[in-house]
C-alpha cells in the first residue's frame, strides 16, 4: 500500500488513526494544510464499505477544507475526521467520548465540526473531552447546525451563475432540479421556492420527500433528477455524481450545489466546459457552513455570517469571468486561485467581517 504517492495523501501534514476497541470507535483525522489557520472541518461518520474508501474519503474531504476555507477568506486550514460505522447502529456516548479523547490529543492542530452522519448534540458530547469542536454555540439562530448557511451561500452561488450567464437572477418560473433534499437541499429548495422557482426534487428517504412536497416542491425519481430538463442542478447529496456516465446525460445549463466533491474526476470539469454547462467549483458555493462555523468559533453573530456568506457570490463571478477570459474550466481557476492563497503568493485578500 502506497500512502504518500497516491494523488489522494497530497502532502498532508498529518494522518492520525485511532481505535478505541472497548466502545467500537475506528477514527481517522486528516489534516491537508494549516498554514492559514487551525484545521477546522466536520466530522463524518459512514459504514464504508473498506478501511481504504475511509481514508480514501478523508483525505479528499480534507483537501477539499483547504481550498474551501481559502477561497472563502477566512483564517482556517484544512482538516476532516471520519468514524468508521453505521451511525443509526455503531454510534453511542462511549464512542463518542473516545472521539473526544482522541481529538484532544492532537492538541488543537485539528478542530471538529458535525458533517453527514454527526449531529450537534454529537458534537456536545464530544466536547466533553476536548475543547476542540466548533458547531456547537447554543446562541446561533439555528443552535450550532450550519447547515442553513451552506443552503444560504448555494442560493447566492446559483443566483451569480443565473447573472453570469444570463445577465438576469430573477428566479421565478425556472426550473431548479435538486438531488438530495436533507438538511443543506431543504433550506435550499424552501428560499428558491419563495422566489417563484419550480423545484423538482428526489431523495432516497420518504421523510426528507415528504417534508419538500410540503414547502412545494415537486418529485421525481431518484434515477431521473440528473438527466431532467433544468435551468439549474443542484447536487446536495453525495459526491461523484458528475461522473463519465452521467456528464454526458446532464440537460441542466449550470450545476450549482452544495455537495462535497460533485466531480469524479477533474475531467469532467473539462467535460463540463465542452458542452457549456457551468459549473459552480463544489467548494466554492458550500463554503457557508464553514463561515459559519468560523463566527460561531468567534463568537460572531448570524448577521455576520450572512454578510460573509453573500461574498461567495463575488467570488464565483470572478472565477466566472477568469475561467471565460482563460478558456480553462471553472474549477480548474478555483483551485489555482485558492492554491495561491494558501502557498502564500498571494495575500490572505479576503478578510473576515469584523
Ligand atoms: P444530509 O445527510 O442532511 O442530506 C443528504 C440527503 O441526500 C438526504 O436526504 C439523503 O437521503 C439524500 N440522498 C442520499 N443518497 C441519495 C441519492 N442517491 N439520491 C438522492 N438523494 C440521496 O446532508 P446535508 O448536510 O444536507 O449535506 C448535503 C451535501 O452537502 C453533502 O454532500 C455534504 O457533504 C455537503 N455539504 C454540507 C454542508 C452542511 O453545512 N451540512 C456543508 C458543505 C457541504
Amino acid at each position: 500500500m502506497s500512502i504518500f504517492s497516491d494523488p489522494a495523501f497530497d502532502g498532508h501534514e498529518l494522518v492520525a488513526f485511532h481505535e478505541h476497541a472497548a466502545s467500537g470507535l475506528r477514527a481517522i483525522v486528516a489534516v491537508h494544510n494549516a498554514s492559514l489557520g487551525p484545521a477546522v472541518g466536520g466530522c463524518r461518520m459512514y459504514a464504508y464499505d473498506s478501511d481504504a474508501a475511509a481514508l480514501n474519503d478523508v483525505l479528499r474531504l480534507s483537501r477539499g477544507m483547504t481550498y474551501k476555507s481559502a477561497l472563502a477568506g477566512i483564517p482556517l486550514g484544512g482538516g476532516k475526521s471520519v468514524i468508521i460505522g453505521d451511525p443509526k447502529k455503531l454510534k453511542n456516548r462511549e464512542l463518542l467520548l473516545a472521539f473526544g479523547e482522541f481529538i484532544d490529543s492532537l492538541n488543537g492542530r485539528y478542530v471538529t465540526a458535525e458533517d453527514s452522519g454527526t449531529t450537534v448534540a454529537d458534537m456536545k458530547v464530544i466536547g466533553e473531552r476536548t475543547a476542540h469542536v466548533s458547531g456547537v454555540t447554543s446562541q446561533q439562530r439555528f443552535g450550532g447546525d450550519p447547515s442553513p448557511y451552506t443552503a444560504y451561500g448555494v442560493y447566492c452561488g446559483i443566483r451569480a451563475a443565473l447573472r453570469f450567464q444570463r445577465g438576469t437572477d430573477d428566479l421565478k418560473g425556472l426550473r431548479i432540479a435538486i438531488q438530495g433534499v436533507g438538511a443543506v437541499g431543504r433550506h435550499l429548495a424552501e428560499r428558491l421556492l419563495r422566489q417563484g422557482a419550480d423545484v423538482i426534487v428526489a431523495d432516497v428517504c420518504r421523510d426528507n420527500l415528504s417534508r419538500a412536497e410540503k414547502l412545494g416542491a415537486r418529485i421525481v425519481p431518484v434515477e431521473d433528477i440528473l438527466s431532467v430538463r433544468c435551468d439549474v442542478l443542484a447536487p446536495c447529496a453525495m459526491g461523484a455524481v458528475i461522473n463519465p456516465q452521467t456528464v454526458t446525460t446532464l440537460r441542466t445549463d449550470i450545476v450549482a450545489g452544495a455537495a462535497n466533491n460533485q466531480l469524479a474526476t477533474p475531467l469532467q470539469s473539462e467535460q463540463l466546459l465542452q458542452r457549456g454547462i457551468l459549473y459552480a467549483p463544489d467548494f466554492v458555493i458550500n463554503a457557508g457552513g464553514i463561515i459559519d462555523v468560523y463566527y460561531q468559533q468567534q463568537g460572531g453573530s448570524s448577521e455576520q455570517s450572512e454578510k460573509h456568506v453573500e461574498r461567495i457570490a463575488d467570488t464565483l463571478t470572478e472565477i466566472f469571468n477568469k475561467a471565460e477570459g482563460e478558456r480553462q474550466s471553472t474549477h480548474a481557476i478555483a483551485e489555482a486561485m485558492a492554491e495561491s492563497i494558501f502557498r502564500g503568493e498571494k495575500g490572505f485578500g479576503v478578510k473576515a467581517s469584523a
